[in-house]
């Protein structure tokens, strides 16, 4: 495999580990080792990472709290030439972690900006959680509170799509309880703990079995870990609420059958079940 050799002016965003130290790419290796400075949102712990693949390089701090102004640092640097890796404690960087100002920053300011692809905790848990995923939605992290954490569920709960969280294992057995009260028991849900890393768990059930068994194992709430969610099923069978409102109306102007063929055309339904509800509103 050939070297990869950095460009000059370049910003590259590069993955690094969820875990295991293995999954860190050659690409990503040599970017760290070429690059003129790495900005990183915790120096010491990118510098452990560093040296344990005895790379020596300079770092720079970039966090949450100085982001904008390193930002204007970083383009200055870039605009002189220099080539700078950005990392952040783990996975892929902007992915709940530092990094959207300096690349938005950038990019407006038309300099290059390359990503260096490898590990995220989100599509490694979606890789793995048996939901589908031809379509799904990365929600973040839920709110610590209880209140705030089940409007962020009620919110979502006709959501079609798979749901992909982050969230604190510590909390675990009060989110679960929140997505039974919001959402159902009979959501499937997974939990996906320690990935790549010696305790890797994956746990998939219904969320109230799910409750029930990290209820009896104290295990399951220490680490890191991505929720997933199903995303809501709609019962073929189930008429809602303005369908049938809209055969109210339509019973007041026409004959029932007509009107059921209309309703029943409208929102996807089958006529049969709307004929019954007809009958009964007529009573
Ligand atoms: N940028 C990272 C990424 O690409 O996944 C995510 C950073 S975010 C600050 C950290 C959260 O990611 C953790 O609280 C946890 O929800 C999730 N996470 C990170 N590493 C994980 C792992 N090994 N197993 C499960 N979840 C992990």
């Amino acid at each position: 495999m050939n070297e990869s050799k950095v460009t000059p002016g370049t910003l590259y965003i590069v993955a690094t580990p969820i875990g295991n130290l293995g999954d860190i790419s050659a690409r990503a290796l040599d970017i760290l080792a070429q690059v003129d400075i790495i900005a990183c949102e915790d120096t010491r712990h990118t510098q452990k990472l560093l040296s344990a693949f005895s790379i020596k390089n300079k770092t720079l701090s970039m966090h949450d709290h100085n982001e904008r102004q390193r930002q204007e640092y970083i383009a200055s640097l870039l605009q002189e030439g220099k080539s700078i890796a950005l990392v952040s404690d783990a996975g892929t960087p902007l992915i709940s972690d530092p990094g959207f100002h300096l690349v938005r920053h950038c990019r407006s300011l038309g300099l290059a900006v390359s990503p260096i692809p490898g590990a995220c905790a989100v599509i490694s848990a979606l890789s793995v959680a048996g939901l589908p995923t031809d379509r799904f939605t990365f929600e973040g992290f839920l709110p610590s509170k209880s209140n705030a954490r089940k409007n962020t569920l009620l919110a979502l709960a006709n959501e079609a799509r798979t749901m992909v969280f982050y969230d604190a294992p510590r909390r675990a057995i009060d989110t679960i309880k929140d997505i039974v009260v919001t959402l159902g028991g009979e959501r499937h849900v997974v939990i996906a703990r320690e990935l790549t890393k010696t305790f890797e768990t994956i746990h998939s059930d219904k969320a109230e079995s799910l409750l029930a068994w990290l209820e009896q194992d104290p295990n399951q709430l220490k680490g890191e870990m991505v929720l997933i969610i199903e995303g809501y099923q709609a019962d073929p069978d189930e008429i809602s609420a303005e369908a049938i409102n809209t055969l109210k109306l339509l019973l007041a102007e026409m004959k029932p059958k007509k009107a059921c063929a209309i309703t029943a055309e409208i929102y996807g339904v089958k006529k049969n079940a709307l004929y019954d509800i007809a009958l009964s509103l007529k009573t």
